[in-house]
């Protein structure tokens, strides 16, 4: 394991707004191919910890390692870094006046020079890997919940990233959806996707995950295997919050 390649490295991470230490000398290391889930209360720091990864919020200090790129808002240019970054939010942030392949294509045809040809060819194989091969036309206004969640996480595919970040995937939908987004997840990371995953879905974190990370008041307090995290945690925090929701 130790030989796979450092997609993310964090050392020593602090951020805050204004007056309020949110994240507080954070440690994390993702590796090629990992699934990393992020677990905590509401308001522990884990968004903020994603958005720093995205340099969606710039950190107050530590380092940001990036693929072995030591990242700084001075060194190096955000929006490139952000194409190997993708992230999937809780509300999916679709451009409603743009249809679901418009969505897709968006991206890469603007940021990235990808010929809009090129663009459709690969948008519509992503549409047809999260199961919406039939909606390519439609607007996302027309879609249920679960379906616009498969077309945010397409459309971070289209800029072909190395490590996605996802926060909440699945919060905002009915919990018959559910199931279809988290399944689109874990076929992701099947296939070798490396990624940061924030949620509350525990069996998903369990079967997924190869480390938990538990996060209470913008700090990591304990990390492992899901297994051994969920059913031997060594720290109190960790028993209490695990005993809150489980
Ligand atoms: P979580 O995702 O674990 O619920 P967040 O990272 O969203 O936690 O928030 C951590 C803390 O930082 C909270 O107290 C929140 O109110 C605060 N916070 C988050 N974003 C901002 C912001 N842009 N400005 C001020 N405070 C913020
Ligand atoms: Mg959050």
């Amino acid at each position: 394991m130790s030989e796979k390649q450092e997609m993310i490295r964090v050392d020593k991470l602090n951020k805050s707004f204004g007056d309020l230490h949110v994240l507080k000398d954070i440690d994390l290391t993702v590796r090629e191919s990992d699934v990393v889930v992020l677990i905590g209360a509401s308001g522990s720091g884990k968004s903020t910890l994603l958005r720093c990864l995205n340099f969606l919020e710039i950190k107050n200090s530590g380092e940001i390692i990036i693929e072995n790129e030591q990242i700084e808002l001075h060194t190096h240019n955000l929006n490139n870094v952000r194409q190997r970054v993708g992230m999937v939010f809780q509300h999916f942030n679709l451009f409603p006046h743009k249809t679901v392949l418009g969505n897709i294509i968006e991206a890469p045809t603007q940021v990235k020079d990808v010929k809009k040809e090129q663009a459709i060819k690969e948008g519509k194989e992503l549409l047809d890997k999260v199961g919406l091969g039939d909606k390519y036309d439609v607007y996302p206004s027309t879609l249920s919940g679960g379906q616009k969640q498969r077309v945010a996480i397409a459309r971070a595919l289209a800029m072909k990233p190395d490590v996605m970040l996802f926060d909440e995937p699945t919060s905002a939908l009915d919990p018959e959806l559910v199931g279809e987004v988290l399944s689109t997840i874990k076929e992701l990371a099947e296939e070798g996707m490396t990624m940061v995953v924030v949620t509350h879905e525990m069996g998903f974190a369990r079967e997924v995950g190869d480390w938990v990370f538990y996060m209470h008041d913008g700090k990591i307090v304990e990390y492992g295997p899901p297994n051994e995290l969920f059913d031997n945690p060594k720290e109190e925090r960790t028993q209490a919050f695990l005993s809150s929701i489980l």
